[in-house]
């Protein structure tokens, strides 16, 4: 089954020369898929036109057979809701607790005042917690955010994600801060998420060997084209 489809994409800041040109993509249900190229090949800006933070210039994407491209606020929000994003800086609230930065993945931050609780069900709570003991942080539950290290907080940003209950989850340089070990951690979490819950990743990366031990299918992206989409193994032949 195709999630995604991604025809004759093109991206251009301001007018200025094209950072996407020409993308054509088609990912399926449950793939783990990588982009590599080196910085300022336009990973980042593909994965934000996915979810539509910002706009491509022309082209088609559909989305769990939803054309993103025309959607009214309204739907576009539903799209999204079944997108998770994580990022290289984790973007978590630093003052608030490892369990409310989750349960806001479900309905933003709209609300983070005192009592924030009561507008999440116990269903809800539960699933928060039972994500964050999948990823082993259940016992931070009550910690800040502030006070995890950034292994501890990249998990903390995947459980946010996850509360969402996506079908596909966009990761942009999710270990770009991180020392190996901690790297290890947050892959091997990644990937048991794509085979255990059958989300669909897709993960910006600029260490190309993370990428071939991890992924099913890997793209390379140079210069805002893709210059090669395909098994890891086919890669590491040609270079
Ligand atoms: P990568 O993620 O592969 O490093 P990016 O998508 O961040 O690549 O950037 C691709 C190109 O687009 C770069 O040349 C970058 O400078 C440019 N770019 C990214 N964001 C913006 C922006 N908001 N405005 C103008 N140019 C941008
Ligand atoms: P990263 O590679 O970690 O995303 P960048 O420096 O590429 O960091 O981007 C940081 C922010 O600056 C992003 O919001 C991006 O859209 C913006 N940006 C990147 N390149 C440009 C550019 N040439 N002009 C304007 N904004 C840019």
């Amino acid at each position: 089954e195709v999630i995604l489809k991604v025809q004759d994409l093109f991206k251009s800041y301001n007018r200025g020369t094209p950072v996407l040109q020409d993308i054509q993509m088609e990912l399926k249900q449950g793939e783990f898929i990588s982009i590599i190229g080196p910085s300022g090949a336009g990973k980042s800006t593909f994965l934000r036109c996915i979810n539509r933070m910002i706009d491509p210039t022309s082209g088609s994407i559909v989305f769990d057979n939803t054309e993103m491209t025309f959607l009214k606020k309204a739907d576009l929000r539903k799209q999204r809701s079944k997108i998770g994003m994580v990022f290289q800086h984790y973007n978590l609230v630093s003052r608030l607790t490892v369990f409310e930065n989750v349960l806001h993945g479900r309905f933003g931050y709209k609300s983070t005042i005192q009592g924030v609780f009561s507008l999440f069900s116990e269903e809800e709570k539960e699933l928060a917690l039972t994500i964050l003991d999948k990823l082993g942080m259940k016992e931070f539950a009550y910690k800040r955010c502030d006070q995890l290290s950034g292994g501890q907080k990249q998990r903390v940003g995947i459980a946010r994600a996850l509360v969402q209950q996506p079908k596909l989850l966009l990761c942009d340089e999710p270990i770009a801060s991180l020392d190996p070990n901690a790297s290890k951690v947050i892959m091997d979490h990644l990937k048991d998420i794509c085979e255990t819950m059958g989300i669909t990743v897709l993960v910006n990366l600029h260490q190309v060997d993370v990428a071939l031990k991890y992924s099913d299918r890997v793209i390379g992206l140079n210069k805002g084209k893709i210059v090669y989409d395909g098994i890891p193994e086919k890669l590491s032949n040609a270079a």
